[in-house]
């Protein structure tokens, strides 16, 4: 079941045509897919007075006539990271830095508000990253390419997660859409 979105407008239309879906995109406790409903928006909670929209809730429904389960599903924009508080695109920016050679600490101080720093949440990021390593992989197949060697970090996982993250985001058109090419939470 589509589950990210590369825009707002396209989340909509996907929501709008709920009645319609494919035969893929069904629930996975009931497997019907024809009981869905909208189910309101997502918002991330800004320091603005405006919350910002990260996705929207759809309902497999058992009310009103309906015969789903009553499980919602949540649908995500494509900068948002399922269970994260910062942005893909905070994410890709501290790959970025590692990619460039800077350590675990240093990349994460130098991506995220210093009010916020604790290089605690950098390990987190990389346990998340080493679990994915093998979809990564997967995704890339036989076109994995880049030279392990040019990568001269000392933790030997990294020599081998970071070519591959390179590789995965080079091939993207957009880096951000990586969520929604894939269909899949980057961690
Ligand atoms: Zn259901």
């Amino acid at each position: 079941m589509r589950r990210f979105f590369p825009s707002l407008s396209s989340l909509e239309s996907y929501t709008r045509s709920l009645k319609t879906l494919p035969k893929a995109d069904t629930c996975q406790h009931c497997l019907k897919n024809d009981q869905w409903v909208s189910h309101g928006y997502v918002y991330k909670r800004g320091a603005s007075r405006f919350n910002e929209i990260t996705g929207k809730r759809i309902l497999c429904s058992a009310r009103y006539g309906r015969t789903g389960c009553g499980h919602t599903r949540r649908l995500y924009l494509d900068h948002c990271i399922p269970h994260c508080h910062y942005s893909l695109g905070v994410v890709v920016a501290f790959i970025q830095c590692l990619i460039r050679g800077q350590s675990v600490e240093n990349a994460y101080f130098e991506v995220v508000n210093p009010s916020a720093m604790d290089a605690r949440h950098a390990w987190r990021w990389m346990n998340r990253l080493n679990r994915q390593l093998g979809y990564f992989r997967s995704t890339l197949k036989s076109s994995f390419t880049t030279a392990l060697n040019a990568f001269s970090v000392q933790s030997r996982r990294r020599q081998i997660l970071l070519p591959t993250l390179a590789s995965l985001l080079s091939r993207q058109k957009r880096t951000y859409s990586i969520q929604s090419v894939f269909q899949s939470p980057l961690f």
